[in-house]
């Protein structure tokens, strides 16, 4: 069956890219053909495509810049860390920012398409992180041809006003309540994500998010304690302002479970569980660091150590366990 056609804005093969840059990145899948293959591998990883959003949410963990980068960086660099990154693991998430913001510096288009494609060539899942408010039923029929089963969106409140109050653009309500049962009619599944913070800690807008949730048929509801992290956009400087205490959090996640843990997944992800599951981030120069809490530790760069040395890194940390443990958590 013919695809419906993606807007001209995505590219979406390599050959739009011109004969010299397919030629490129056909040499870049051929060089991770010969990569060595993994006795063990992480359950998954995310890769930012780039730090820039077109919301500015006030408890946002997202890195803005990256070191050494004025601009996104360019497929090709993006394929050679998805060459490492596929040894490495199986599930990579494509994060941000808004990933479908980013722009390959040379086309200016955007390119995420693209490497779900070049993800999907070799054979490793795409999770899809994104606002959702620049997603067409054509990306979706075209992710769904590539290996992509999860979507990962946010909600903050069961209005368009209350969601505001972090989002800051109510058709991030709208919007994200319109795609979710589209995304159902794909047959992807679909995780959203709540930050429990001193603005969005209202009981009763919480219950009235989670019967959304259940109505919509979303696979995985996750209710996470906000904290200030202390990289990134805006959680840092805001950490005092839209924290909230342990006991507050803990009324809303077992309000939560009690009413809809039968219904739906839920799943909670406290203060506590940033310390005890690290995730692997990977930005687009090529910086590898996991979480420990409130930091981020550096451990290697994939362009340029081999993926059994990050492994090795990682087990001298007695990190690998715990970034395993995280995936089975959020997905
Ligand atoms: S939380 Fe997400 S949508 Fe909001 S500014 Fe950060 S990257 Fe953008």
């Amino acid at each position: 069956m013919e695809l419906p056609q993606v807007s001209r804005k995505y590219v979406t093969s390599r050959q739009e890219l011109g004969d010299k840059r397919a030629q490129a990145l056909a040499e870049i899948f051929e060089q991770y053909e010969k990569l060595p293959a993994l006795a063990a591998r992480i359950g998954f990883v995310s890769l930012y495509v780039t730090g820039r959003c077109h919301l500015q949410c006030p408890h946002c963990y997202a890195e803005e810049e990256f070191q050494g980068l004025t601009r996104d960086a360019s497929t090709e660099q993006m394929a050679k860390i998805i060459n490492s990154l596929a040894i490495l693991t199986d599930r990579i998430q494509l994060t941000g920012g808004e990933i479908f913001v980013r722009a390959d510096p040379e086309s200016h288009r955007n390119d995420v398409l693209l490497l779900v494609d070049e993800i999907s060539r070799r054979n490793r899942e795409t999770i899809v992180q994104t606002t959702g408010m620049h997603v067409t039923n054509s990306m979706l029929a075209f992710c769904a041809n590539r290996n992509v089963k999860w979507f990962s969106l946010s909600l903050d409140g069961p209005d368009a006003k209350s969601n505001s109050e972090i989002r800051g653009d109510d058709a991030a309500f709208t919007k994200t309540i319109a795609l979710i049962p589209e995304l159902k009619k794909y047959g992807f599944k679909v995780k959203v994500g709540t930050t429990i913070t001193s603005v969005t800690s209202d009981i009763n807008k919480i219950v009235q998010l989670g019967h959304m949730m259940v109505d919509l048929g979303v696979d995985n509801w996750k209710l996470t304690q906000f904290f200030g992290r202390e990289v990134g956009r805006t959680s840092g400087l805001n950490a005092d302002r839209m924290s909230v205490s342990d006991d507050t959090y803990r009324t809303i996640v077992e309000e939560a479970l009690r009413l809809f843990r039968d219904k739906i997944r839920v799943t909670i992800h406290s203060l506590a569980d940033f310390y005890a599951s690290p995730a692997l981030l990977v930005q687009p120069t090529g910086v590898v660091t996991v979480t420990q809490g409130t930091k981020d530790v550096f451990m290697s760069n994939i362009l340029t150590d081999q993926p059994k040395a990050i492994i090795n890194r990682l087990q001298s940390v007695n990190g690998l366990f715990t970034i395993t443990a995280n995936a089975q958590k959020t997905y």
